[in-house]
């Protein structure tokens, strides 16, 4: 028997925090083993040569929606297949009572058996949920989530409130299946809870609210502005029709509405100048709260001067050249603190429709590297180490998966992805390995690409094929450190 079961020889191992150097690393079990300047081919079962290439840890994708279009099992066999091909490990994904998902409503403690019950044995990746709570019963079902459950994020819509106006067709449908409003005054009694909960268990980690900050009442009436007169650009139309100070307008709401209640914030998705302004402008306010401010792949790598027609809609809208250019500036001077996909698995006729009766979101989760190191390292000097950070270690510390998840010291789980920097390919939906019958990167060259996925010390991806089993992937309870042992 070798001392270890896996050995990365040759490659460049990069560090969160530190730094990239050329390193060896040893696997034993599920766990990283050792890591040295070199250490011998021959106390290893397996040896992958990764000479020229960069060891990273697997990337935390913290925003995905498995099952929000499809069923759920399948969607999360296929959607995590997806993610593994592209370097990630874990994913955290949202999940909410009413229309889609589930298609029903109900107390947690019947959703929640149910909803593990389907995700068993269907993952690829290693997954935990964030829950959206859209009733009273539900919030009082926060405490018992954390500590039984494994769940230390929440999620709440600050755009559905007016969807949620039931008999009220003009606006929309009852999407949260509740007849009660999910105003403000909601929020404030959700935050007053979260932040009860994030005192009891303050020890183990921040139990935090993560909120998608639209304005709906600005919405509808920039929406009724844009249907007079639309320029003819689709991408631009919707993103006139939300535009980005309705964002910047929702992020103060919630902050001052976090700051009463001292509720822990994640600012999701911040997809313009005036949000990440915003955002940074409400943390140096209220620093106790330290908000967390996300951005997006699609965000950072689309504009809608592109040509990429409707099928690209997604909320919050994809936006002008000059923000995306901002948000690498945030992303540079780490005023963001994490990039992640907003995975959401959709067909050319789930997003059947025009521009505005169409579904919003689609997929992009295996271009985490491929869009970080062109767009990031290749393109703006982003350095490697940063990468992790965004992609891994700061969404693990974050949402309290650390050090298990987003860590490369020994002992951590052994989640890592092989990543060759300098290999250029064009994407086309097989690269992908999705469900979805398009994407809106199709056919643009990307350069720095995943030739491995390791998680926990199994190789589940390589050069090209998946090889892992779906329902590998395990249920990570949150916090771990409530959770687990060690
Ligand atoms: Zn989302």
């Amino acid at each position: 028997m070798a001392e270890y079961d896996l050995l990365i020889k040759g490659g460049s191992v990069v560090f969160p925090d530190q730094g990239t150097r050329r390193a060896d690393l040893a696997v034993r079990g599920e766990r990283i083993a050792a890591v040295s300047e070199t250490i011998a081919a021959n106390r290893a079962e397996r040896v992958i040569d990764a000479s020229g290439k960069y060891v990273f840890p697997g990337a935390v994708d913290s925003h995905f929606h498995v099952g929000i279009y499809r069923p759920l099992k399948e969607d999360a066999t296929t959607e995590s297949t997806s993610a593994a091909s592209g370097g990630v490990t874990t994913i955290l994904t949202y999940f909410r009572p009413g229309k889609n998902y589930l298609n029903k409503t109900g107390p947690y403690k019947e959703l929640f058996p149910e909803l593990l019950q389907l995700s068993e044995g269907s993952y690829l990746a290693d997954y935990g949920y964030h829950l959206t709570m859209n009733t009273e019963d539900h919030i009082r079902e926060i405490e018992w989530l954390v500590r039984e459950g494994g769940v230390s994020t929440f999620k709440y819509y600050m755009f559905y409130k007016l969807l949620n106006l039931s008999g009220s067709a003009s606006e929309g449908t009852n999407y949260l299946m509740t007849d009660k409003p999910v105003d403000l005054g909601f929020l404030y009694k959700y935050m007053k809870e979260v932040a009860r909960v994030n005192d009891v268990f303050k020890e183990f980690g921040k139990i935090a609210l993560s909120i998608h900050c639209e304005n709906p009442e600005i919405i509808r009436a920039t929406t009724g502005e844009v249907q007079e007169k639309p320029s003819g650009n689709p991408l631009k139309d919707y993103s006139d029709a939300r535009p980005p100070w309705e964002e910047e307008l929702a992020i103060h709401e919630a902050a001052i509405i976090a700051n009463h209640t001292g509720c822990p914030v994640n600012l999701l998705h911040l997809s313009s100048q005036k949000a990440v302004e915003a955002g940074k402008d409400v943390s140096l306010r209220y620093p106790r709260l330290g908000f967390l401010l996300e951005g997006t792949l699609h965000h950072l790598g689309l504009s809608h001067d592109m040509d990429l027609g409707r099928l690209a809609k997604v909320n919050p809208p994809i936006r002008s050249r000059e923000d995306v250019e901002y948000l690498w500036k945030s992303v540079l001077d780490g005023t963001i603190h994490t990039v992640v996909s907003d995975h959401a698995c959709v067909t050319k006729e789930i997003k059947k429709g025009d521009l505005w009766t169409s579904l919003p979101g689609f997929g992009g989760t295996s271009l985490m590297f491929p869009i970080l190191i062109t767009e990031g390292y290749h393109k703006r000097g982003l350095p490697l180490h940063r990468i992790a950070e965004l992609s891994s270690s700061n969404p693990a510390k974050c949402h309290n998966l650390f050090p298990k998840k987003g860590c490369m010291m020994v002992r951590c789980d052994a989640d890592l992805a092989i990543v060759d920097i300098e290999k250029e390919k064009e994407v086309t939906l097989s690269t992908l390995c999705t469900a979805q019958d398009f994407s809106p990167e199709e056919g643009m060259r990307l350069k720095g690409w995943p030739e491995y996925t390791i998680l926990r010390g199994q190789v589940i991806f390589e050069k090209g094929r998946v090889v892992g089993k779906p329902g590998y992937g395990q249920f990570i309870k949150r916090p771990v450190k409530l959770h687990y042992n060690e």
